[in-house]
């Protein structure tokens, strides 16, 4: 999970090592002291190669 804001260079993500219910808590962290619109997108799968 990767959330990211609209309008600042703020975002969160899983790969930083935070649980997405972590992540989505501090997205909506960010929305409450900043105003700001928290977009989110989903990661694609990792591509597997296939020789
Ligand atoms: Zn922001």
């Amino acid at each position: 999970m990767y959330k990211y804001c609209l309008e600042c260079d703020w975002y969160a993500s899983t790969d930083a090592g935070q649980t997405p219910r972590e992540v989505s808590e501090d997205a909506i962290d960010h929305f409450v002291e900043t105003g700001h619109a928290v977009d989110s997108i989903r990661l694609p799968p990792p591509i597997v190669l296939q020789n």
